[in-house]
């Protein structure tokens, strides 16, 4: 798995418009390619197995993880388990991309600590806590408990922006990708 590919990796509280911002940049930059992370979740909706995410049973995903075949894992609610396989990593870097992520704040730290310089870890966040409750009732697919839980949440990792390489203010979202677009661009180049 040693190629010149690099890391974006993107982290920030639900509802600060981050998945948006990475769709934008994967649509912008061919070489950009995504991270299909496992989880021992149902699908919900629309999802596929082996496009939204790997969906593996619980026992699957314990022997995985007893294999050593996750970069990182996590219980992110209990029971149910979400990792970056290396597998994905591998298989992008061969073909000579770049791997985006799109994990939570604890995942994407790990991942930098493990890549250091070929990794740029990328904080996305509203522009206030106000705006981030605002947003999250606008959006309307939450029930009043989960967005107190969310937003619980989100004070929490705030905690660890300064741990991130660059932070993105999603205040508009033109702008944002532009500036993702931007710095994503020079990393990659340079
Ligand atoms: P959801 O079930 O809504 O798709 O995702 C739930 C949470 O799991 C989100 O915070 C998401 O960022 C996180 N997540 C998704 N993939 C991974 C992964 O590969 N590793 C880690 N640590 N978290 C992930």
């Amino acid at each position: 798995m040693y190629s010149s590919g690099k890391l974006v990796i993107f982290s920030a509280p639900s509802g600060s418009g981050k998945t948006t911002i990475v769709r934008h940049l994967l649509k912008k930059n061919p070489k950009l390619e995504f991270s299909i992370s496992a989880t021992s979740r149902d699908p919900r909706g629309q999802e596929k197995d082996g496009v939204d995410y790997h969906f593996l049973s619980t026992e699957e995903f314990r022997s995985r993880i007893d294999k050593g075949e996750f970069l990182e894992w996590e219980e992110v609610y209990a029971g149910t388990y979400y990792g970056t396989l290396r597998s994905e990593v591998s298989r992008i870097w061969d073909k000579g991309g770049h791997v985006a992520f799109d994990i939570d704040v604890v995942g994407g730290l790990n991942l930098k600590s493990h890549f250091g310089r070929r990794a740029l870890a990328v904080y996305v966040k509203a522009p206030s806590m106000e705006i981030l409750e605002q947003r999250l009732r606008n959006r309307g697919t939450d029930s009043e408990e989960k967005i107190v839980q969310r937003l619980a949440k989100a004070e929490e990792e705030s905690l660890r922006e300064p741990e991130f390489d660059i932070t993105i203010v999603n205040d508009d979202l033109d702008r944002a990708c532009q500036e993702a677009e931007d710095k994503i661009g020079a990393f990659l180049n340079g």
